[in-house]
């Protein structure tokens, strides 16, 4: 019997969990639900780089994992045909620190490709700063990348449906298992005071020139070359859930990054837009079994993503659907056992 599984939440956890259960699971009919779809998502707001943050509360070795699994997957994408169309490229670049930091080697540091501390010529171009990381890290797109995702999904034989779920169970009796991949909207289906939003704001242009990235290590500035536009950032205010674009703070991110990068001050302003990172002091990925009376509905939350769902979304989605898979595996042993 084909087990019906409903994925919520369509920005880069729900579809690439959704796609890694549909390709992994045929004999399961995978839905996404989700009130909003691309290019409305946090997802699409993001700068796309794959550059890990730290969760306090996760163990460096699963991060490590998560990011490691979505780097290399990504880099395949990168090297075949469909990389236009995903919107997935590698990208060179300068990380720069006023201080010299205590770990100069971060943890993610033999994951990506040539890291190494930037030389003397190097830093000369930014005055003021003391010390840098070079590396060739990977951009993921979800402008182009969730497109492609439903793509991928729909000729798994996944579906899709646009629809706000303001509680699991009324998904109860019409799916055998429930996946909550719904970002900071975990608030509320969920319950989780633990989860709330940083807000970032972000700034597209039309520089195509640019053709590396630079970054400094308060996260507060950032450039980042795309397919069509270079990514400008940013800004991280916690609690704040205002979807608004400040015109003052966007002129303010422009600046800052023209300061660092001069040749940005001929270019194009695209668009500017906001997202509310889903931010916790973990991923929150395990399996809850909800209970009702005599009934029950099992959901798999994979959520909590906060500044680094790019980076680490390959991997969480993996982990989800091994869950997934114990499940079903369950479900099938107890059905065979009642007949
Ligand atoms: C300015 C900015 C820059 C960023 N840059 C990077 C970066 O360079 N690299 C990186 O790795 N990360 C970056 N991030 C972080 C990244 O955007 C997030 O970690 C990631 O988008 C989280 O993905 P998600 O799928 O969990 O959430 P979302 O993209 O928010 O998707 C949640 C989905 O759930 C749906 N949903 C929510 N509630 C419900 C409900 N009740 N019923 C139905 N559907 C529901 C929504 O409609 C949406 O489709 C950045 C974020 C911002 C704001």
């Amino acid at each position: 019997m084909r087990r019906k599984i409903a994925v919520i939440g369509a920005g880069v956890v729900g579809l690439s969990t959704a796609v890694c259960i549909a390709e992994s699971l045929p004999d399961c009919s995978v839905t996404v639900i989700s009130e909003k779809f691309s290019p409305d998502t946090t997802s699409d707001v993001a700068a796309g780089i794959l550059i890990p943050k730290m969760f306090p509360e996760t163990p460096l070795q699963l991060q490590k994992s998560w990011f490691k699994t979505t780097f290399d997957y990504l880099l395949g994408i990168s090297k075949s045909h469909n990389a236009s169309d995903a919107g997935v490229h590698m990208l060179f670049g300068w990380h720069l620190f006023k201080e010299i930091p205590s770990e100069e080697y971060p943890f993610w540091h033999d994951v990506v490709m040539g890291f190494r501390p930037m030389t003397d010529e190097e830093l000369a171009q930014f005055p003021g700063y003391k010390f840098g990381q070079a590396f060739m890290t990977m951009k993921c797109e979800c402008t182009f990348y969730l497109p492609w995702m439903v793509k991928r999904l729909k000729s798994a034989g996944g579906q899709i449906q646009k629809e706000k779920v303001t509680d699991f169970w009324d998904l109860h009796g019409k799916y055998d298992l429930v996946v909550n991949c719904t970002g900071i909207g975990s608030r509320e289906l969920a319950g989780d005071m633990q989860l709330y939003p940083m807000r970032g704001l972000a700034v597209q242009v039309r520089a195509p020139w640019l053709k590396h990235f630079v970054r400094v290590s308060d996260g507060q500035t950032y450039m980042y070359p795309g397919r069509e536009t270079v990514t400008l950032g940013g800004t991280t205010e916690k609690d704040n859930w205002s979807l608004k674009v400040d015109p003052i703070t966007s002129q303010e991110v422009f600046e800052r990054c023209c300061n660092l990068e001069p040749s940005l001050r001929k270019c194009e302003v695209v668009h500017d837009w906001v997202g509310l990172r889903p931010t916790r002091a973990s991923v929150r990925l395990e399996k809850e079994v909800l209970k009702r009376g005599e009934d029950q509905l099992t959901v798999i939350h994979n959520y909590g993503h906060s500044g680094c769902g790019i980076s680490i979304h390959w991997g969480t989605a993996w982990d989800a659907t091994q869950l997934v898979k114990e499940c079903v595996i369950v479900s099938r042993m107890a059905l065979k056992a009642k007949m």
